[in-house]
């Protein structure tokens, strides 16, 4: 038992014994790779409009001082515990390794229930939190960015309350800002964006036309409706997408532009269309070519493993496999291609360090030269994932958190062990 313990850390801790075994890393290593180096609990008390006190509790994990400073996102959300966020901030330390950021991972998370929050009670608990964690990050230490639950606009509340209390604007403490307070064109889009690019990556070397591939998508919030923007500019037809309470399923294809515009105007997809409506517990078991789960973690277990009826398993969201579903996924590699998280969602967080570095530098990209640079980075990974998978006979998870574990076990044995 550690403070951890809990179904998703346990998950993540077996995926990284998997990869442990396979590259023989001694019992008494795997802890100083696996375990988060810090963690840090707060309370956020804030004035509710009725003029109560609430205090919500917080999270922030440090996953891995190692490579530089932390980075990840923060997640408002009523899943949200420590362990969670501590399974998410070791995957942020894999993904980084593996794209080559000078990061170790972090998450960071409050637990909330944001339909029972106002947007001012919503900016008290953003300034808290990051108020609360002000002696515990820095452009050089933590790096803040956007998970499930926050936006563009909690960023711009994180960069202000850590700005008023050094007395200067400091936009490289956090990334996923607006566009015009110091954040990059092509952040909003980054993470979907690079789903798409690598999905439409496969197709291709499957020789599928992207004309006669289908997509169903899982989740629609900021990665899951900007992959189904991107896969239809591909000409990838998307025939089902949903969120936690409905689905939408369409064999002709449903109008991703004009459903974007509905959820962003009216807040919900079920009001789209009626007669579309379908039950969101089938979705991820419809043919398809593509399947892009992008919401929580833990969505495919072994049972919908061994049900999945898509080409390709695009992972947008983190951790949505089960290691029992890895097992089967394994015996249907010739059927499923598959895409994993830390590779697939990657280019969130490779646009983040691109907007990290503009700050620092105060010298801003065209969106051209963001989107360039980020499908360099994620054709580098694939190509030493595929090639990693070929020469171990492994599957492509863990070909490719194998490289990630690999760089971070060999940065700390060359610095050893203090003192
Ligand atoms: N929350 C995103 C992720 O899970 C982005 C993190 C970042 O941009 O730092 O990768």
């Amino acid at each position: 038992m550690t403070v951890y313990s809990g179904p998703v850390f346990e998950m993540a801790a077996r995926q990284f014994n998997v990869i442990a075994d396979h590259l023989g890393i001694p019992l008494d290593e795997r802890d100083r790779i696996l375990m988060p180096k810090r963690s840090i609990t707060v309370s956020c008390p804030i004035h509710r409009d009725d003029g109560t006190v609430a205090v919500f509790e917080g999270y922030r994990v440090q996953h891995l001082l190692t490579m530089g400073p932390t980075k990840g996102g923060t997640r408002f959300a009523p899943s949200v515990d420590i362990g969670e966020v501590a399974a998410l901030a070791t995957w942020m330390s894999w993904k980084c390794a593996l794209v080559g950021l000078p990061y170790g991972g972090a998450k960071g998370g409050v637990n909330v229930d944001l339909s029972k929050l106002s947007r001012r009670e919503l900016e008290a608990l953003s300034r808290r939190y990051m108020q609360e964690l002000i002696p515990f990050v820095g452009p050089h230490t933590d790096v803040m960015a956007p998970d499930m639950g926050t936006n563009e606009q909690v960023m711009a509340w994180f960069m202000d309350t850590y700005s008023m209390y050094q007395g200067r604007t400091v936009t490289e403490i956090v990334t996923g800002k607006p566009v015009f307070s110091g954040g990059t064109l092509g952040r909003r889009e980054a993470t979907g964006r690079g789903v798409a690019y690598l999905a439409g990556r496969v197709i291709k070397e499957l020789n599928i036309a992207p004309g006669d591939a289908t997509a169903v998508i899982q989740g629609f919030g900021n990665v899951g409706s900007h992959a189904a923007l991107e896969l239809r500019q591909l000409g990838v037809k998307i025939i089902a997408v949903s969120n936690s309470t409905s689905a939408l399923y369409d064999p002709a294809g449903l109008d991703i532009p004009a459903l974007v515009r509905h959820v962003a105007a009216q807040g919900s997809l079920a009001t789209f269309s009626r007669e579309l409506a379908f039950d969101p517990a089938e979705l991820l078991t419809l043919p398809c070519t593509v399947l892009v789960p992008a919401a929580r973690e833990r969505a495919i277990d072994a049972t919908m493993a061994a049900k999945l009826r898509c080409r390709v398993l695009a992972e947008a969201a983190n951790g949505p496999t089960t290691p029992e579903a890895d097992l089967v996924l394994d015996k249907r590699q010739d059927e499923i291609f598959v895409i994993p998280d830390v590779l697939c969602n990657s280019g969130g967080v490779i646009v983040s360090y691109f907007e990290w570095v503009q700050d620092l530098q105060q010298l801003f990209w065209e969106e051209g030269e963001v989107m360039r640079r980020e499908y360099q980075i994620l054709d580098r990974a694939f190509d030493q994932m595929l090639s990693r998978a070929r020469a171990d006979n492994v599957s492509h998870r863990t070909a490719a958190m194998a490289i990630g574990v690999e760089k971070v076990r060999a940065t700390k044995n060359v610095r050893g062990l203090f003192p």
